[in-house]
């Protein structure tokens, strides 16, 4: 019995990442829900708990945890709007990867990347 919300997370990658299986197109987001997110991203680093974040890290794709939804809504939910650029802060222009601040490394070098 679970008494966490699972947050949903949206992960932007910083190249395309292409898809063997689906030849229309190249995969920038991943969507995926978790009770303990950080471990969950730190999972996903090492190329755990999802094929396409396996191939990430296989081919050296970095990314970033863009956004979460801790309100309840859910993982399909956000699968089923089949428009992660449009909800992706980064590819919406809210916000830069570039933007970092003096003394700390460039959000790609990071191992975990979050925005708060
Ligand atoms: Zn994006």
């Amino acid at each position: 019995m679970k008494h966490t919300t699972p947050v949903v997370y949206l992960l932007h990658f910083t190249s395309p990442l292409g898809n063997p299986d689906n030849p229309r197109g190249q995969a920038m987001h991943y969507v995926g829900q978790s009770t303990a997110l950080a471990a969950r991203l730190e999972a996903h680093r090492l190329g755990h708990g999802a094929a396409i974040m396996a191939a990430c890290a296989r081919k050296g794709i970095s990314w970033i945890c863009v956004r979460t939804w801790n309100d309840g809504t859910s993982e399909r939910a956000i699968k089923a709007l089949h428009n992660a650029p449009r909800l992706c802060p980064v590819c919406n222009g809210q916000i830069t990867i570039e933007t970092r601040r003096p003394g700390r490394r460039p959000m790609t070098q990071r191992p975990v990347q979050f925005y708060r």
